[in-house]
């Protein structure tokens, strides 16, 4: 742990540090270089370090809020540039916004679509390593088709459109790899949260949370799991009480009634309250849900709890239909269950084969397979004889019609590229960015919209990748997944093995391999809104030097004894920092409407405005890829309507 950081991590913290004494207009001028996704050999996803919103990516937004940018050393450039639409935002919602508009159209529709990061995507992004002989890929993000509910047929027909054909996934997937060498789920103690660190044993057979209850409880692994895990003797009585008790905790209480409390409280208090369980217990669970929600067990309600299938509820008797206020996260569903397709770059394959449909020549090939390993040509994305042109490192700083909203023919849009500030116009325009940001570049919308597009918070996380060049340590400790609720990372897990178009994942313990880690930045306690905000501030504040020492330290301590050596086995690390990171969520703890019904906010932010139009996840309040196509869908429909 004391030996030292490379290079590249102390340039990160210096460029943070001399940046602070800049004004905003010169921090932003001076860190952009115009039309870079032009220049020789620029290939974002092979870069490594702080990726996600990465440093220069969100300058611009940040002095747009802070009321800083249109100082008077800012000048419009007039691109000369005319279109048939302009789409804020290049993430799955945008790319398939911009397919979609072409359909209705036609090819030759002239699209601009601009995004403030060096990569396209959105929070689908692609991460590259080379580690020897080997490459290797890893999800900055979006990681798979998945949804808890069916997609729609907006959605699904998208994919299938794209050529993936969801049902074959198995053909790539070695489901077995890790099962047949012995590797097991585990969970990680730490000493800072339970006194002792110590990788034992997760008797769940799912690694996460239990949905299988009880039956699925492995009678040898919850023995040994009680034998070693460090917790109080009542902890370990309260964890086994807590599957086989059937008391009803509620009695003379209808099914809907008590959803109805259980709506209303914590699953750390309904465990603590009405199950009466050891506080070491709520310790164990806190970070259960942080992959779901992006907040622990404090902020997400008992009903969504037992909706996701965590123990406890079993004597409660409830009707197994959702009750009203529940997240849909937490409804199962069979049929979207089974719709799942993991790519080794995740979803950033989805938008990969959106930008060849959009501009052929960008990315090579014609499979929805053969795209895994096909290297995009960055400098195809932004040509004038192309009819859709992808615009990269470009902050949309203004969204207004030319005229009256009402009668106006045209819009006007202005970005900030290169340190320079420029116009272009459009029949229309599709906001398909984060919700929060409309606000600062879209003032004439009502007042109420901006409000309820204000109110649509993020939700902040890291997806960090590390590639390793072996994972023996892993195999010697008999583990491949580990969750660590009391750790920087709440999940460590190897990299998901699907081999696919040519691309071989690792499959035996001496090759290298990326390890996937996830963090959600929170503080428990406090209202999930208020959790996310501080959560997104640490996100922001926290360099890449801290977080590799962390990085290091949790895996030194996590495997360690199994012979991990961070300073000698981990060979690369890219952090994906997203602090807008999922769209929020409604929560029945906290937003009291979701259990009142009615108008919901994302419905009022979302309404199109003269010849704006409004798309993104955020528009759904719902964090999935396909609400990201549905939402691009009905944008258009709008714009056309
Ligand atoms: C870490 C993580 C993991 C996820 N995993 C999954 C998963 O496994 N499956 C799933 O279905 N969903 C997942 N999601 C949800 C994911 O958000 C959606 O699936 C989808 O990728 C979102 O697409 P989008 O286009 O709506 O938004 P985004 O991908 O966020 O794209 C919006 C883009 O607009 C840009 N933008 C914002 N303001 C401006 C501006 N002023 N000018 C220019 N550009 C701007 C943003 O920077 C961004 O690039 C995950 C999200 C995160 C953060």
């Amino acid at each position: 742990m004391h030996r030292k950081i490379t290079r590249r991590d102390f340039l990160n913290g210096v460029a943070v540090t001399a940046g602070a004494m800049l004004m905003p207009w010169d921090l932003i001028a001076a860190n952009e270089v115009s039309d870079r996704q032009n220049s020789p050999g620029y290939y974002p996803p092979a870069l490594t370090g702080m990726r996600g919103s990465h440093p220069g990516s969100f300058d611009v937004a940040h002095s747009l809020r802070d009321g800083t940018f249109w100082d008077p050393g800012v000048k419009l450039i007039d691109s000369g540039e005319i279109y048939d639409l302009i789409i804020v935002g290049g993430g799955i919602s945008g790319l398939a916004a911009a397919h979609f508009y072409r359909k209705a159209a036609g090819e030759k529709a002239r699209v601009l679509i601009l995004d403030n990061h060096d990569d396209f995507g959105g929070h689908a992004q692609r991460n590259e390593f080379r580690v020897g002989n080997a490459f290797r890929l890893g999800f900055g993000g979006t990681f798979s088709i998945q949804s808890p509910a069916p997609y729609s047929a907006v959605a699904k027909g998208v994919i299938e459109e794209l050529g993936i054909d969801v049902p074959s996934y198995s053909k790539f997937a070695n489901r077995d790899l890790y099962s047949s060498l012995g590797l097991h789920p585990k969970i990680f103690f730490d000493k800072e949260t339970f006194g002792a660190d110590k990788l034992v044993i997760n008797p769940s057979p799912r690694g996460g949370y239990d949905t299988e209850g009880v039956a699925g409880l492995d009678p040898g692994l919850l023995k040994r799991f009680l034998a070693d895990a460090p917790i109080a003797e009542q902890a370990k009585h309260d964890f086994e009480r807590l599957y086989h008790e059937k008391r009803d905790y509620f009695p003379g209480l209808t099914s809907d009634e008590k959803k109805a409390k259980l709506a209303r409280v914590s699953y750390a208090s309904y465990l603590a309250d009405a199950a009466g369980v050891h506080g070491d217990i709520v310790k164990l669970y806190q970070a259960l849900p942080h992959g779901l929600f992006g907040v622990g067990i404090d902020a997400v309600s008992a009903q969504d709890a037992w909706g996701l299938g965590f123990p406890g509820f079993d004597g409660l008797k409830l009707d197994p239909a959702p009750g009203k206020g529940m997240n849909r996260d937490a409804i199962p569903n069979e049929e979207a269950d089974k719709y799942f397709f993991h790519f080794p770059d995740g979803n950033a394959s989805i938008t990969r084969l959106l930008v060849r449909k959009l501009i052929p020549d960008a990315i090579p090939g014609n499979s929805s397979s053969d795209v895994v390993l096909a290297k995009a040509n960055y400098a195809k994305l932004d040509q004038a004889n192309s009819p859709v042109r992808i615009r990269l490192n470009s902050t949309a700083v203004r969204v207004k019609h030319v005229g009256d909203a009402a009668s106006a023919r045209e819009v006007e849009v202005a970005w900030a590229q290169g340190g320079k500030v420029y116009t272009a116009k459009a029949k229309s325009a599709i906001l398909a960015c984060w919700h929060v940001v409309i606000p600062y570049i879209c003032e004439e919308l009502p007042d109420k919209q901006k409000q309820a597009l204000a109110e649509s918070q993020k939700v902040p996380l890291l997806y960090t990748n590390v590639a390793v060049r072996n994972w023996t340590a892993f195999q010697k400790l008999g583990t491949n997944s580990v969750y660590a609720p009391g750790s920087y990372h709440s999940y460590v897990n190897l990299d998901l093995p699907v081999s696919i178009g040519g691309y071989e994942c690792a499959r035996k313990p001496e090759e290298p391999i990326v390890i996937h880690m996830m963090k959600a930045a929170c503080r428990p306690g406090r209202p999930a809104r208020d959790q996310h905000g501080i959560g997104r501030i640490e996100l922001y504040n926290t360099t890449f030097e801290t977080m590799e020492r962390k990085i290091r330290d949790q895996l030194a301590r996590t495997v360690g004894a199994g012979g991990f050596d961070p300073a000698r086995d981990i060979a690369a690390i890219t952090v994906n920092r997203w602090p807008h990171g999922y769209s929020y969520e409604y929560n029945s703890l906290f937003d009291s409407f979701w259990l009142e019904g009615g108008e919901t906010p994302c419905e009022v932010a979302r309404k199109t405005y003269g010849r704006i139009a409004i798309a993104n996840c955020d528009a759904g309040a719902y964090a999935y890829t396909d609400e990201a196509i549905n939402q691009a869908w009905r944008a258009v429909r709008d714009i056309k309507s």
